[in-house]
């Protein structure tokens, strides 16, 4: 049994809130450099050149690389052989929140109560995903969420008989109806099966993969790269003023379901999809 404080816990949140409002992801950063060399539109190619100055302003002078700086995504995976000391771990992760936010100087995008609507003023609470998992680590992904592109997300309760196609169409009519909404270029994040709320939760794990890896099981790395081909053939384009540049990448996470179901989640997120991971 190894003991960790959760006062690390929060001392590690804060500055993963900080890090992922202010600088992209490796991986990000390379698909999007990959996009500045194959976008076949000229405007797109300058859209493509004003997103990557605005990054390297923000690195620079320290400021958000966006101004919708969020609501923070937890994910924390916890090892059954750790054993947590000094105080509650939502507590710790909620005060991590409010330290990276109030610190870095980061807007606070939560309001208490959905239909009051009053700010919380430090951005809590997270949005927290624990999972008990193997060993004596903690693992923690901070994945602050805009809502440009998270409001252009959907679930659809398939029939068994839809397959394979009915995946494809459901991506495809969650990416259209986003159209320049979702801040193009995005990351679609999918998660197809499990029940209503488990494709919801993997369809947002999804968007936390490496952008421009792929999936170990055959049939869904084919589904990644034919639904990045074919979003990208929409010609909404970086900005959503055209261009061959819709997706940098389709990340699709499954799982088991019931026989009479095929839930798909489609949780789309905008061309900073940011994401930091640690391990404590
Ligand atoms: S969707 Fe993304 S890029 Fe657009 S405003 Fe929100 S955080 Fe910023």
């Amino acid at each position: 049994m190894r003991t960790v404080q959760v006062s690390e816990i929060t001392e590690n949140i804060k500055e993963m809130c900080i890090e992922a409002n202010h600088y992209l992801s490796e991986d990000m950063e390379a698909v999007m450099n990959r996009a500045a060399k194959t976008e076949a539109a000229p405007l797109g190619r300058q859209i493509l050149a004003q997103l990557r100055e605005n990054l390297e302003i923000a690195a620079k002078d320290m400021i958000p690389i966006c101004q919708d700086t969020g609501m923070a995504v937890v994910f924390l995976e916890i090892g059954q052989d750790v054993h947590l000391e000094g105080g509650l771990l939502e507590d710790a992760v909620n005060e991590g929140v409010c330290q990276g936010y109030t610190e870095g100087y980061l807007r606070k995008s939560v309001v208490g109560d959905p239909i009051l609507r009053e700010n919380t003023k430090d951005n809590t609470p997270a949005v927290i995903h624990t999972r008990i998992v193997a060993g004596d680590k903690v693992k923690i992904k901070v994945a602050p969420k805009g809502f440009g592109s998270e409001n252009m997300s959907r679930v659809f309760m398939l029939k068994p008989a839809d397959g394979l196609e009915g995946v494809k169409n459901a991506i495809l009519t969650a990416v259209k109806d986003a159209g320049p909404n979702a801040c193009p270029p995005m990351v679609v994040g999918v998660g197809v099966g499990g029940t209503f709320e488990k494709c919801a939760l993997m369809a947002k794990e999804a968007l936390t993969r490496d952008a421009g890896s792929h999936s170990s099981i055959p049939w869904v790395k084919e589904l990644e790269e034919e639904m990045l081909e074919k979003i990208n053939c929409l010609g909404i384009g970086p900005g959503g003023l055209g261009g061959s540049t819709t997706a940098f990448a389709v990340n699709v996470n499954t799982y088991p379901t019931h026989i009479a179901g095929l839930p798909v989640a489609v949780n789309i997120c905008c061309h900073v999809n940011r994401h930091v991971v640690r391990e404590i």
